[in-house]
């Protein structure tokens, strides 16, 4: 392993952690003002998460909602771009450790802006993980993707009646927006781009259930646009179980317990997470080092000003921030990303002290959920009224529409968008239907792998050779094979 360190300039250092909302929008925000800023990320691009549901579903590639963070930052000259995990964040010293493979980097500043976002929470049951993918990354959408197309695939070569049909139903856990995203997109593709392609099986016939725990459809909405989308999505032929929560979830189908205790069983193959997340658990490194509070989701209890408190220059943002009245969207963090860099500016400017910050005040745009082609909800506050504007069907989708292609970041992006848009919204094609072995067999290649390093590791232990058992572990953390009860994969 070797370790490095990054900068021995003399101007003020401002890292930020996370090239999502909030990381990129703060590093933008930075770009004329005298400190150079390193932005750290473990992933090389800027991901538009709101399309990651047409990337599984093969409207869109995955270059058009995640445009290399790097070009995208190449002509502000004060900012770098590494890539690595942030596995410590060292508030005594100032330092942040990242690490990509063997390489470990120690960056030092003089403010950070943390912004690392959420990942999916199984409520305790990250083993539900192998069997559900959820929806936060790249390689979660393509994964599903696979599986999506990879499970049609299969139930073609079948002949067995019961095994077709648990491969041609998908059951999708969350009614939340991505979920009825997700559960629309299956049911569309199935009825419409999937028609005729397969001689053995009618993909029309496959079965979309969309089940949630709570009692409602996009609760956050609530009730009215709430029973659109639930109408709207049982048209597309979506069956919508409500009061069901999962209790059990295997490789052949799940256990579901309804309001009256009753538990049965669902046979399916491809199920998709979309019911929970959970905070980055760089804030519970930040909770060990500052004594911050976090809040149930792991979220950071943040002062005003978006800082830890007693630590003015250590700021959270978007997904990892717990700020009352803030959802964890996408206008959230990037008011945040930029609430952040604007107190550094000050502060360099103005010689602005921490204690004369103005407080982080959101200002909410509205939210929207597209439900299928044609068809979205939209809510959006009235300014100086409590009230809230509500619309539902083509206009809204429209509005959706016209919305997302503003935030995309890079105008090839959003030329290709479109073009794929009116592709898939104008006839029944889908233009990214491709899947690799990777994205089918990688996590079942993995998983082998992770079984034969750990064959390697008992036979080196039965024969008491300890330097090999040490090196296999090594080879195994190195290479990510790490064994099943470890984590990752
Ligand atoms: C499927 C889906 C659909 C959504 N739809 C909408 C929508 O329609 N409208 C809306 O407003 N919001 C939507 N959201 C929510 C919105 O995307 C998030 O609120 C927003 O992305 C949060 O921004 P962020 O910067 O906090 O985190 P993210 O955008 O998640 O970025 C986190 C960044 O941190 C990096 N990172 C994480 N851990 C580490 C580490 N240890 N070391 C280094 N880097 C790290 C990641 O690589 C990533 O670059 C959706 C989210 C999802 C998942």
């Amino acid at each position: 392993m070797t370790t490095g360190r990054t900068t021995d300039s003399k101007r003020r250092q401002v890292v930020i952690i996370g090239s999502g909302f909030g990381g990129l929008f703060a590093a933008q925000r930075l770009k004329k003002a005298d400190v150079d800023v390193t932005l750290i990320a473990k992933t090389t691009t800027h991901l538009f998460q709101p399309m990651l549901y047409q990337l599984a579903t093969g409207i869109v590639a995955e270059g058009e909602i995640a445009p290399a963070t790097r070009v995208v930052l190449e002509k502000q000259k004060n900012t770098r771009v590494l890539l690595g995990e942030v596995f410590d964040i060292d508030t005594e010293n100032r330092v942040v450790r990242s690490q990509l493979l063997e390489r470990v980097t120690d960056t030092p500043y003089d403010d950070l802006i943390v912004a690392a976002g959420a990942d999916q929470s199984y409520f305790g049951n990250d083993q539900f993980a192998e069997y559900a993918p959820g929806m936060k990354t790249i390689d979660h959408a393509l994964e599903l993707r696979g599986r999506i197309l990879g499970a049609f695939e299969q139930a073609e070569l079948s002949h067995d009646p019961a095994e077709q049909a648990k491969l041609m139903t998908f059951v999708v856990v969350g009614a939340g927006p991505t979920g009825v995203e997700m559960a629309g997109q299956i049911a569309e593709m199935s009825d419409k781009t999937l028609r005729g392609a397969f001689r053995n099986i009618d993909p029309t016939q496959a079965r979309v259930i969309l089940l949630d725990a709570a009692p409602a459809v996009l609760a956050p909405f609530g009730p009215k646009l709430g029973g659109k989308a639930t109408r709207r999505l049982e048209k597309l032929g979506v069956e919508i179980q409500l009061d069901a929560m999962v209790i059990d979830l295997d490789y052949d189908g799940l256990v579901v317990r309804d309001k009256d205790g009753t538990e049965r069983r669902i046979e399916s193959q491809c199920k998709v997470w979309s019911a929970g997340v959970q905070a980055s658990g760089l804030g519970e490194i930040l909770r060990e080092k500052t004594g911050v509070e976090l809040d149930r989701a792991g979220r950071v209890k943040v002062g005003p000003d978006l800082a830890v408190p007693g630590h003015p220059n250590v700021f959270v943002v978007g997904d990892m921030m717990a700020v009352d009245g803030v959802p964890g969207v996408a206008q959230g963090a990037i008011q945040g990303g930029r609430y952040a860099a604007d107190a550094i500016k000050a502060e360099i400017k103005h010689g602005q002290t921490p204690d004369q910050r103005k407080p982080f005040k959101f200002f909410d745009k509205g939210s929207m959920a597209t439900v299928s082609r044609f068809s979205a909800v939209m809510q959006v506050p009235i300014p100086g009224t409590k009230k809230k504007f509500e619309s539902e069907g083509y206009f809204a989708w429209l509005g959706w529409l016209a919305l997302h292609l503003v935030y995309l970041v890079g105008y090839r992006n959003r030329l290709n968008t479109l073009v794929n848009w009116f592709f898939a919204f104008t006839t029944r094609g889908r233009s990214q239907l491709a899947i690799t072995e990777q994205q089918v067999y990688a996590r079942s290649a993995l998983k082998e792998l992770s079984y034969l390093e750990r064959l390697r590791l008992s036979q080196a232990e039965r024969d008491g050779d300890t330097s090999a058992a040490a090196k296999i572990v090594d080879e195994e953390i190195t290479t990510g094979t790490v064994p099943e009860d470890g984590a990752s994969a």
